[in-house]
């Protein structure tokens, strides 16, 4: 249900865009027993693909047909990094946002960044869909300023079926932050047929005004900007093939909000 599918593995992911392939070149069958040359194309076996394979294509392509996603980078040289930009933090107030992919599946990382960036008197926020053991949570949430988390449902039986995912996991981890979270903001990506009612969407707000340190939703109504990289991938594309058109539901999310005087809800383009 994300539109950047490439990020979700933490290991290196393979993309292949066949119309920029040449005939006739051999570059990525010669160093890749998974791939095959055909006539017209290359075929990669996914299945017999593997991490050390994907390092050794990288930069092998003449065109980028193949491309490898993901960078190895040690603490030191991100920290080193980040401070460049120290002088932009300052001027705009803003500050490091932790993305992913999920960035808590690396919260020993993410905390020792993000406290180092503290230090230095850098604003922290993180980006993250909350399916994480508690102990990454609340080890990272006294160096995170603001938590940009989702959530996209709040019946557990249809969230299963969606995601395979644990909403209770997901609900209890936002019931143990809030307390002690400076700012949680929750995002919800609002998708035909999973999620875009108003009773659906009157429950997560209702939700999400419950929690003590959360006084903004964002909707994001679904988008198919990611259908092309779910093809580079040769992944499946389950979701629906159009973009969510229906403002009078976003209209209705907002009403529903204002009962709560402390909630804002924000529709995101
Ligand atoms: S290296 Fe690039 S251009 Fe050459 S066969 Fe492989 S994908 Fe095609």
């Amino acid at each position: 249900m994300v539109s950047e599918p490439e990020s979700r593995s933490p290991k290196h992911s393979l993309l292949f865009d066949e119309r920029s392939c040449l005939e006739q070149c051999t570059s990525c069958v010669d160093v890749c027993p998974s791939i095959e040359r055909t006539k017209d194309t290359i075929i990669i076996n996914r299945q017999t693909l593997d991490e050390a394979q994907i390092i050794a294509l990288q930069n092998v392509c003449p065109t980028q047909a193949l491309s490898v996603c993901g960078e190895e980078a040690k603490e030191g040289i991100l920290i080193d990094t980040l401070m460049k930009d120290k002088p932009f933090y300052d001027q705009s107030g803003g500050g490091v946002t932790f993305s992913g992919g999920e960035p808590l599946m690396q919260s020993n990382l993410v905390t020792s960044i993000a406290t180092e960036l503290h230090r230095q008197g850098v604003n922290t926020a993180i980006e993250t869909c909350m399916h994480v053991p508690w102990k990454n949570v609340e080890q990272t949430a006294p160096h995170i300023d603001c938590w940009l988390a989702d959530l996209k449902h709040t019946n557990e039986q249809k969230f299963l079926e969606w995601t395979q995912g644990s909403l209770k996991r997901i609900k209890a981890n936002f019931q143990k932050l809030a307390p002690i979270a400076k700012r949680i903001v929750i995002r919800v990506p609002v998708v035909p047929g999973f999620n875009d009612t108003e009773a659906e969407l009157a429950d997560i707000i209702d939700f999400a005004a419950s929690l003590e340190s959360c006084n903004e939703i964002h909707l994001l109504p679904y988008h198919t900007l990611g259908i092309n990289k779910y093809r580079l991938l040769d992944m499946p594309y389950l979701c629906a093939d159009k973009p969510l058109n229906n403002p009078e539901l976003l209209e209705y999310a907002q009403q529903h909000a204002k009962q709560y005087s402390h909630m804002n809800v924000i529709v995101r383009g």
